[in-house]
């Protein structure tokens, strides 16, 4: 069965601090109070210019994420299809070079 990827926005803390080995006092992360606006709305087809200006405020609410390292080195390796994760749309996530991964992840 494949794994099923869930954005951090749709986490509870338990599932963030398993999914992401953390066990700090973790906060939730600052999607989590309005999770659409980085996974899009679940019961409407969105206009692609309603799309580009949610995914903009998505990553201006990502910007000052604390957990943004983190969530940023979890997309690398899971490779959503979807969303916008660490300030990043899932179709931006593979053009990132292998050292920003590794940024990524000694950051977190
Ligand atoms: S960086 Fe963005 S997508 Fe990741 S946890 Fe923070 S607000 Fe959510």
């Amino acid at each position: 069965m494949p794994h099923r990827i869930t954005h951090p926005a749709l986490m509870s803390l338990t599932d963030l601090e398993a999914t992401w080995r953390v066990d700090t006092d973790l906060s939730l992360p600052e999607c989590a109070y309005d999770p659409e606006l980085h996974t899009g709305p679940r019961m409407a087809i969105e206009h692609a210019d309603d799309r580009a200006a949610r995914e903009s405020v998505a990553r201006q609410v990502c910007a000052t994420c604390p957990l943004r390292p983190t969530c940023a080195a979890y997309a690398m390796r899971v490779r959503p299809t979807s969303g916008v994760w660490a300030g990043m749309s899932a179709a931006d996530l593979p053009d990132l070079p292998d050292d920003t991964v590794g940024a990524f992840a000694d950051a977190a």
